[in-house]
């Protein structure tokens, strides 16, 4: 017996599903905002993570999958992807004709050897978007809607949106200053880890996640206070346009994000489920104005985030967000002997060609284990195939709901299976009922009306 690897996990039939569903729902949105597809490889040089990322942050110290390829080049496995991607837009010199935003969308899996738990795995996968070559305050909200937006199309009532300023380089430099000074009183008491971030960037210190050094960091002096004036309007203006959209959100002056190239305005995505389950964010971004200068492009700044997939699956299946993605066969064929057998093979062909999902039961089996067959994979209908059928040039064609059975001449099969499977389809997209009052259960964002049209499996009443 093989397992997965420690802290890895597979993700088959309806969880791939679900996935693919998040992925699709997100892609959606991205292009509408005017992003664009790009797939960059999952190894890398070291040096793109040790230089992007940080020498301070986590990630590079202690989380890379790092190694020696047969050729002697130091390789890592991403650990995230805004690196890979800013390195594609200078590699395929986007920036040149100077016709900036360019924006990227991109999803896949990234690796870090953290301690597995539930939430954090080794091997997982993000969906992201960077959007580049941008200066201004409105770029920064527009990436923060098009998060939001993200979230409320994938059902999201109500999520905790936090953010925060890392300011300009004065405002930093002000408050490193200033948190030197506090924590050089505290850091012989704070763990390990803490102690390294000291050294090498005091600002780590308050993405610490060791509960035993938050008091201390609590009482640490705060950002807001040591913006430049210039830093604090431009944070201002964040929090107006972002109240003008009617974005909830939250400062949480204490929010730094675990990478080294954030500038400006960081933000988080949170989401706790009924059930008060809370794997931690959800999705994460910010403003980078050295990250593409460090990968060898312009002196150019950024905006951009990335949603954990496998974190957002699991608040959605807590809560019931996702809309009915139940595999389903529009027909299931059940041959009765060999001559129905083989006269299967070309009906079956003809059906898929048409477009028709199908099955045919070629084991032999009993017609009430068929049956059963034919429901584990949530048939529309049955056809059933003998002898007299085959003489006769007609399939007997049951329909599993209603039980209701017919003979239907070869030559109609398309016209009997256009009208029936266009009815169902109607049928099909009735509007979801739990939308209809207010304190209805379903935890489905009524007031945008996303509930309705794309998800006819929400309703509990259906
Ligand atoms: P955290 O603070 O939770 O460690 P992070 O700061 O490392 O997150 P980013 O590097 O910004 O997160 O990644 C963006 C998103 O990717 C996170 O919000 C989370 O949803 C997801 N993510 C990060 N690390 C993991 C992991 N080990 N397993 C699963 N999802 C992850
Ligand atoms: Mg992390």
């Amino acid at each position: 017996m093989f397992n997965v690897v420690k802290g890895t996990h597979d993700v088959i039939k309806e969880e791939a599903k679900k996935y693919s569903y998040i992925e699709e729902v997100m892609t959606n949105i991205a292009v509408i905002y005017g992003y664009q597809e790009f797939r960059t490889p999952v190894i890398e040089s070291s040096d793109l993570f040790t230089r992007s990322v940080g020498d301070s942050s986590d990630i590079v110290r202690k989380e890379m999958y790092t190694f020696e390829d047969k050729g002697g080049r130091n390789i890592t496995l991403r650990p995230e992807m805004t690196a890979g991607i800013i390195r594609s837009m200078v590699n395929a010199k986007l920036f040149a004709i100077q016709d900036y935003p360019v924006k990227a969308f991109y999803c896949g899996p990234n690796f870090r050897y953290e301690r597995p738990q539930q939430g954090r795995y080794r091997q997982f996968n993000q969906f992201g978007i960077e959007c580049t070559g941008v200066t201004t305050v409105e770029r920064d909200v527009e990436v923060i809607a098009l998060g939001y937006t993200m979230l409320k199309y994938l059902n999201f009532g109500k999520v905790k949106l936090l953010i925060n300023t890392l300011g300009d380089e004065q405002s930093r430099e002000n408050y490193k200053t200033a948190l030197k000074e506090y924590f050089g009183k505290h850091i012989e008491n704070m763990c390990s880890d803490c102690q390294e971030r000291y050294k090498l960037n005091i600002l780590r210190i308050l993405d610490c996640k060791d509960p035993a050094d938050r008091p201390i960091i609590d009482g640490a002096p705060k950002i807001q206070d040591y913006l430049t004036d210039a830093a604090k309007e431009r944070f201002e203006k964040v929090k107006e346009y972002l109240t003008k959209l009617e974005i909830p959100f939250e400062v949480d002056q204490e929010l730094v994000r675990g990478l080294d190239y954030y500038t400006g305005v960081v933000f988080e995505f949170h989401y706790t489920s009924q059930n008060g389950n809370n794997y931690g964010a959800i999705g994460a971004g910010g403003h980078y104005g050295n990250l593409i200068k460090e990968i060898g492009g312009p002196d150019l700044e950024g905006v951009g985030f990335a949603f954990g997939i496998e974190r957002l699956a699991k608040v959605m299946e807590d809560d019931n967000l996702f809309p009915n993605l139940d595999n389903t066969t529009d027909i299931f064929i059940m041959p009765m002997g060999d001559k129905a057998r083989d006269f299967a093979v070309g009906l079956a062909f003809q059906l898929r060609k048409a477009f028709y999902s199908c099955e045919v039961c070629y084991e032999q089996k009993g017609m009430g284990q068929m049956f059963k067959k034919a429901e584990r994979r949530n048939s529309k209908l049955a056809f059933i195939i003998g002898d007299d059928e085959i003489l006769n040039e007609t399939v007997t064609v049951k329909k599993l709901d209603t039980k209701e059975q017919v003979s239907v001449k070869l030559d109609d099969l398309d016209d009997f299976l256009g009208k029936y499977f266009n009815s169902e389809s109607e049928h099909h997209h009735h509007e979801c009922e739990c939308c209809e009052g207010d304190d209805c259960e379903c935890k489905h964002d009524h007031e945008e009306g996303h509930c309705c049209h794309h998800h006819d499996g929400c309703c509990k009443k259906a």
